[in-house]
């Protein structure tokens, strides 16, 4: 690809990606990405389903070179990654938060850990100053500003490191399995966090996760097994092929499985809902038709 070949509407464009981690004797097999292509709208909730070992996270790694493709090019913002004069563009424009919640605060105090990483590059401290307010702010931990890092629980943690690539101005952030780690709470913490960025925000967000609930507030989904994507829609053409997703190993939201249960009993539900409301709403109005819905 040409760095001339600038999609406005896209912010990352994977083209013919493949990548070996040894890549000295690399062939088709030994491929942990074998020919991906994708493409990140601008605003867009993208969620990357996949078991463990599809190649989720090699994937991820390639949206702000931390990895290189040993085959085809990662366009992040019409600026190639292989680029390495443009490392420090990419990572700007591309922040990553990554599962473990303990190994990415670098500082003891809350609002110092947000500041780091624009202190490290210079920044003016007025400036430092509005983007780390803005960062706890973003993520509701400005009453923990003054906190210890130590002291706080999982998902908390976890919006840290949030605030902490939002101080840098990113323009897509990459939550890799970022709530694999944490209970529920946390879990629910950071969705809403990561909803909240997209919707109010405009973030663009690629969401890495084997949680099929998750995926299912995404706007779109795409499913990778063995280094391939093998499925690409909205998460209820996702989860209403649940044969599909059986057979690469997944599950589906408990809500799709309930239906998809009911209607392999013989009742004609149909299965492309989502939220525990629309399930609720579908049963009864299969319970009002008298056992008639379409299925
Ligand atoms: P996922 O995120 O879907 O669990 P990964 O991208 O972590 O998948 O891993 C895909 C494959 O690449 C796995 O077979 C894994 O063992 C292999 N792999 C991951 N990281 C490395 C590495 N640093 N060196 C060699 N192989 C790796």
């Amino acid at each position: 690809m040409d760095k001339t070949e600038k999609n406005t509407d896209t912010i990352i464009e994977i083209k013919d990606l493949e990548f070996s981690y040894d890549d000295t004797d690399a062939n088709e097999t030994d491929a942990v990405l074998k020919g991906i292509n994708l493409c990140v709208k601008k605003g867009e909730f993208l969620a990357v389903l996949g078991h463990n070992g599809s190649g989720k996270s090699t994937l991820a790694k390639h949206l702000n070179a931390i990895l290189v493709p040993t085959g085809g090019a990662v366009m992040v913002d019409g600026i190639n990654t292989a680029d390495e004069n443009s490392l420090y563009a990419i990572r700007q424009k591309v922040g990553m938060v990554f599962q473990n919640p303990d190994n990415q605060l670098v500082a003891t105090i809350v609002e110092e850990d947000v500041a780091f990483a624009p202190e490290n590059l210079g920044i003016e401290p007025g400036e430092i100053r509005r983007r780390v307010d803005y960062s706890l702010d973003a993520v509701n931990m400005t009453k923990y500003k003054d906190h210890s890092s130590s002291m706080l629980s999982g998902g908390q943690k976890q919006r840290i490191a949030v605030a902490g690539v939002l101080a840098m101005k990113p323009e897509v952030i990459v939550m890799d399995e970022s709530t694999a780690m944490l209970d529920p709470v946390g879990r629910r913490e950071i969705m809403e966090t990561v909803k909240k960025l997209n919707r109010q925000e405009k973030m663009t967000i690629v969401m890495i996760t084997h949680f099929m609930e998750e995926a299912a507030q995404a706007d779109r989904v795409v499913v990778m097994d063995r280094g391939e994507i093998v499925m690409e829609g909205t998460p209820k053409e996702i989860f209403s092929q649940v044969e599909t997703l059986k057979k690469i190993g997944l599950d589906v939201p408990q809500t799709t499985e309930l239906l998809y249960s009911l209607k392999k009993a013989g009742f004609g539900l149909k299965c492309d809902v989502l939220t525990v409301e629309e399930c609720a709403a579908e049963i009864e109005n299969f319970l009002k038709d008298g056992g008639n819905s379409c299925d």
